[in-house]
């Protein structure tokens, strides 16, 4: 062989006996076949074969494998992104004359997606109240082919009765997808309580580190795998295994940043609940708050993710004093390492229902810093709101 051909070619080394704990990351678009015939039979390899990097990798694969464990699935698919995932799960299963009911709480880009792109294809986009079985009762009917969750909802923290609503969307015909986000498959597994198709945004919690976009959808049975395998090959979406492997490792140490966000959390709560400028605090977990009831009979924990409502007086300063944070960061995608706080409105994304507390919502994401350092930076920006309130004699 000339050596520009060694260049070229690469030779196959010894793999057995190399067991590394990490993932490989299998990069590749093109798969070569030993035989002309094998080639021809390709599409016979399925949907466990390999035949195009689009199609799946040995290292996304096992992202794939480890989620649908989790879920309690039969197959799981990965996406570029969470949104992805949302948009991807309503769009293969509906079709023009069909209508999808929404819970009114969604992730905001969910109902930019019904009420633009759905539409256009044809279909309805209706919403419903997330905290009322009886309403989607109402205006479920017999074109309705999908009714969407998210549960609690990441802003407004909703807890949906799943079981409840999976009996009236089964009675009429309809699948019922779920947004999972907030949970993670460690604390609430939708498939179980009868859903049939979950989605997570793996961005958040799952990769856990801030720096990197996955989704994921896992169906409840093979029969409901071919249409998203078949939407994803036709749309061309696939993710890169570098991306799966960053998500792998994350995923490592899921259980253990989940537990200790979410202990955090409960002590940042406390301190926003018991504090006089505060009106509310949302976060299911916590007893007395909304939701509680189902969440303790559904879930099996929770994140670190809640949402606090101010009094109507001082709300308008809230957002003015997040800047004396020093540990908590400003941003909206949460579920890394570092704490996050992003002030929320919520009026303008319902029309189902009317958000009748104070339009601007603090949400808080615990991350991982030392409880002391998180606790006295609430305390900074609460004493800052004292002083803006007092100044303006509000309080
Ligand atoms: C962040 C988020 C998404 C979207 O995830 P991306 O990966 O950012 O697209 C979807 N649903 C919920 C509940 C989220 O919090």
């Amino acid at each position: 062989m000339k050596d520009h051909t060694t260049c070229v070619v690469t030779p196959k080394v010894k793999t057995d006996g190399f067991d590394p704990l990490g993932v490989a990351v299998h990069r590749g678009s093109t798969i070569t076949f030993r035989s002309a015939e094998e080639y021809a039979n390709r599409a016979a390899r399925g949907m466990d074969g390999y035949s195009y990097g689009l199609y799946g990798t040995p290292t996304t694969r096992t992202l794939e494998r480890k989620i649908t464990q989790l879920e309690q699935g039969a197959r799981t698919f990965l996406t570029p992104s969470g949104q992805a995932s949302n948009a991807i799960s309503m769009v293969a299963f509906v079709g023009a004359g069909d209508k999808v009911l929404i819970a009114d709480n969604c992730y905001p880009p969910v109902r930019d997606f019904a009420t633009n792109d759905l539409k256009r294809l044809g279909v309805t986009a209706g919403f419903y109240d997330p905290s009322s079985p009886r309403d989607l009762e109402r205006r479920i009917d017999d074109r309705t082919r999908m009714v969407w969750c998210e549960s609690p909802g990441s802003t407004t923290m909703e807890i949906q009765d799943l079981p409840a609503i999976v009996e009236i969307a089964h009675g009429a015909g309809a699948l019922v997808g779920c947004d999972n986000t907030w949970a993670t498959p460690l604390n609430y597994k939708p498939l179980c309580h009868g859903v049939d198709i979950v989605t997570e945004a793996l961005t958040k919690y799952v990769s856990g580190h801030s720096d990197v976009l996955m989704g994921s959808i896992t169906v409840s049975t093979e029969a409901l795998a071919g249409s998203i395998r078949g939407v994803l090959g036709r749309y061309g979406i696939g993710v890169s295994p570098d991306d799966a492997a960053l998500v792998l490792r994350g995923m490592e140490t899921l259980p253990v940043r989940l537990a200790y966000a979410f202990e955090s959390a409960l002590e940042l709560a406390a301190i926003f609940r018991d504090h006089p400028l505060v009106d509310r605090v949302l976060f299911p977990p916590m007893p007395g708050c909304p939701g509680h009831e189902l969440w303790k009979r559904d879930f099996l924990g929770a994140s670190g993710v809640f949402s606090v409502v101010f009094k109507p007086e001082v709300s308008a300063h809230v957002a003015a004093t997040l800047d004396t944070l020093q540990v908590f960061a400003i941003g909206a995608s949460w579920g890394g390492t570092r704490s996050l706080v992003a002030p929320m409105q919520v009026r303008a994304n319902r029309s189902a229902t009317e958000w009748t507390d104070d339009d601007l919502l603090l949400r808080v994401s615990a991350g991982l810093e030392a409880r002391e350092d998180l606790r006295a930076d609430i305390e900074r920006m609460l004493a800052a709101l004292e002083e803006k309130a007092a100044v303006r004699g509000a309080w």
